[in-house]
């Protein structure tokens, strides 16, 4: 079963090193984890309790990045810091059920009631998205320091007005979660309500939750949102004074009637 998803351990080396060169991932930061399509084993391995139930997650195998692993680490070597989780048949726990001998001690990332949590949403709503991943992109984290962008409509309305992408790609866009601790359920909660229409929500001075079906397609819908945010730092940052600039609303109209 492992040995199957040697293309999977592929793209995480790439994706990990797109993270690390980006510069959204210092020291430990991110985080990311693929819901398999393997069928549940038989295991023997100590079973952990979680503290939410995922009902809809019962039997599912994940490959998961472990607590403290370094994205620059997995750009290298990807099976020593990831390890396959299996959620019990009730989902109220989860097992380790395979990992690196060079992993012997590790632990799935500490956002894990997050990244269940926000599995469990995409199956029950029957989403194809089967990965999900956090990572500090630091032109977003830069535009929630900023008041007025800490309110989803602002912050939508300008990724859009900075770059046509932005209107194509990502036409329903960001779901905004107001600052809370990471690693709290209160963070998993939020993060999942706004996953439920969004394909990224963005954490206020902390950084974003991207799903979709592949790692690749989580860092290219971050990487046009940076985009946009970089054009309006470099356009603010060129005008002597505050003016009219971005996409015209007559511009974005013309941009949402594309049909691909
Ligand atoms: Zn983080």
């Amino acid at each position: 079963m492992y040995k199957e998803h040697n293309s999977l351990f592929s793209e995480i080396k790439q994706v990990a090193g797109y993270l690390w060169k980006r510069g959204w991932a210092e020291k430990n930061a991110g985080n990311f984890s693929v819901r398999l399509s393997a069928k549940a084993v038989e295991s023997k391995e100590e079973k952990h309790l979680l503290e939410i139930d995922f009902p809809a997650l019962a039997n599912q195998i994940f490959l998961i990045s472990i607590k403290g692993s370094r994205m620059c680490h997995l750009a290298k070597n990807p099976k020593r810091n990831t390890l396959f989780i299996q959620i019990g048949p009730k989902g109220q726990n989860y097992q380790v059920i395979h990992r690196n001998k060079h992993a012997q001690k590790a632990e799935p990332t500490s956002e894990l009631a997050a990244h269940l949590s926000i599995h469990n949403m995409l199956v029950t709503s029957g989403s194809r998205s089967r990965v999900v991943m956090h990572t500090h992109v630091t032109e977003l984290i830069a535009l929630t320091h900023i008041p007025q962008f800490c309110d989803e409509p602002a912050l939508n309305n300008l990724l859009w007005s900075m770059h046509p992408e932005t209107v194509m790609f990502v036409p329903g866009g960001v779901g905004f979660v107001p600052f809370e601790l990471p690693g709290s359920a209160a963070i998993a909660q939020l993060t999942t309500e706004k996953l439920i229409d969004h394909q990224v929500a963005i954490w206020e001075k902390h950084g974003a939750f991207s799903v979709a079906t592949s790692l690749e397609e989580c860092f290219e819908t971050l990487d046009i949102l940076a985009k946009s945010a970089k054009i309006y730092f470099m356009v603010r940052n060129s005008l002597k004074q505050a003016e009219n600039f971005g996409l015209t609303r007559e511009q974005l109209e013309r941009l949402r009637n594309i049909v691909f």
